[in-house]
Order: structure tokens, then sequence, then C-alpha cells
């Protein structure tokens, strides 16, 4: 018993000294992006997708200062976040970055702080709904779809003609916090130009609504182009956690 004891000790302490050693990679990887565009590492928010990982994982990442956590199915992370409040973690806030559906957003409002994924109506209405009724508040980011048009199902958002129209509908909801945008880097395309259009997409909703400043569109294979074209949000899971499908 306590030889086993001794095993799973060392392998969490092994965990532990991996993901100080990513994050450490990654925030150096964030540091040097910074330098290069002139920006301040402050002005950018490391978010920890653990989507796959164990609540452990989000032990050990809090044990190393990390405090924004995301997710992107409603299932895992309800069940995750109900584990780490149980174990004691110090107040962690959660991201929630997958499609959203309206059935969900009741349970997504008892624990998201943030919300990226809005892209339509019906769900500014849906979460609107569920933060009231939960007493919170949440921010809401709107995803932005970057694929070219025509090139069939992407990864979620709304189309940037609809942006304004949805910008005004999640100013507009009680509960909901209007704080920016979101995307996905299209799939096969360099990420530059789409992450400069989402600037641009940013910087209009801005001249409307000054206070919703935040555009979260880097993650591990993209953050240092994100990080160049503006990205006030970082979204990063393999780079930090390992490859998924294949723990530890
Ligand atoms: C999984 C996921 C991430 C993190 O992806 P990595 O490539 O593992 O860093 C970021 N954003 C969204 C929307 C995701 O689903």
């Amino acid at each position: 018993m306590a030889e086993l004891r001794g095993e799973l000790v060392a392998e969490e302490r092994a965990r532990r000294a991996q993901l100080a050693a990513n994050l450490a990679e990654v925030r150096a990887g964030i540091g040097r992006a910074c330098a290069a565009a002139g920006r301040d590492p402050a002005g950018v928010t490391l978010v920890a997708v653990t989507k796959t990982w164990p609540a452990s994982d989000v032990a050990h990442l809090a044990a190393l200062g990390l405090r924004e956590l995301g997710e992107n199915r409603d299932a895992e992370a309800s069940a995750k976040v109900a584990e780490c409040a149980a174990a004691g973690l110090p107040r962690l806030r959660w991201h929630f970055v997958g499609q959203v559906q309206t059935n969900k957003t009741r349970s997504l409002a008892t624990y998201a702080d943030v919300v990226h994924s809005v892209d339509r109506a019906r769900l500014v209405d849906a979460l609107s709904a569920a933060a009231t009724e939960a007493g919170r508040t949440l921010r809401a980011l709107i995803q932005v779809d970057l694929d070219p048009p025509g090139t069939g199902p992407g990864r979620g958002g709304a189309a940037p003609a609809e942006v304004a129209g949805l910008a005004d509908r999640v100013a507009d909801a009680p509960g909901l916090e209007l704080k920016g945008v979101m995307a996905v880097a299209p799939r096969g395309l360099p990420p530059g130009p789409a992450f400069a259009r989402l600037g641009e997409i940013s910087a209009a909703l801005q001249e409307q609504f000054p206070e919703a400043g935040w555009i979260s569109s880097g993650m591990s294979g993209d953050m240092d182009i994100a990080i160049r074209m503006g990205a006030t949000h970082v979204r990063v899971g393999s780079r930090l956690l390992g490859t998924r499908g294949q723990p530890r």
C-alpha cells in the first residue's frame, strides 16, 4: 500500500514537473512573440485548455499559478469544475471555448465565467436567460467564422457580416457582458491573414463598444502569429498538457 502510494506521489510529482516545464516554454514563447510585436506580455492572457485532461492536471496548473482554464464540452467541464471545487482549489476562471448547444446553457451558466463561442441570436437569448436565472454575469465573445465562404462547415462562428447585429443583441442582454471576439484559424490556410481580418472586425466592434476589446485567437500551433496580430487571449492545450488521446 505504502509502496503504491509512493509510486502515485512520484507519478504526480513527475507530471507537475512536466507541466511546469511546458508552462515555462509557453510563457517564454508568449514573451518572445510580444517582444517581436512590441507588446506588453501583461496584455496577453494564457487560457490553459484542459479538455480531455483530468482535474489533477488543473490542480497542478493552479499550483503553478494559472487561474484561467478552458474547456469545450459541457459534460466534461461541469464534472471537472465540481471536482476542482471539491478539491478546494483556489478560485479559477473557466472559459468555455467549444460550440454551445442551447440545451446546455443552464449548466454552463452555473460555472462558466467567459463564453468564447457566442455565434447566433438564439444562443444569446438562451445564455442570457440562463445567466439571469443563475444570478450570474457571463462574459461573452462573438465567435467569428474566418473560413472562406463556400468551404463547407467550418469551425463554428458567425459570418463577419453578422457580428455587429449579434454584438448589439449581447450588449442588450441581461446577464451577459460583451467583451470581444474569438476565432479559430481556418483549416489548411495560413493563419496570418485570418487573424488580421479578425483584428479589423475587432476594431470595427470597438468603435461601437469600446470595452469589447478582447481578441481570443491563438492556439498551440499559431499563438505567435495570433499575438503579432493582436490577440489578448491565447487558448493553449496540447503545448501545455501534451497530445490528446494519449494521456501521460
Ligand atoms: C482544443 C481547443 C484549443 C486548444 O488547442 P491546442 O491546439 O491543443 O492548443 C483552443 N481553442 C479551441 C476552441 C479548442 O477547442
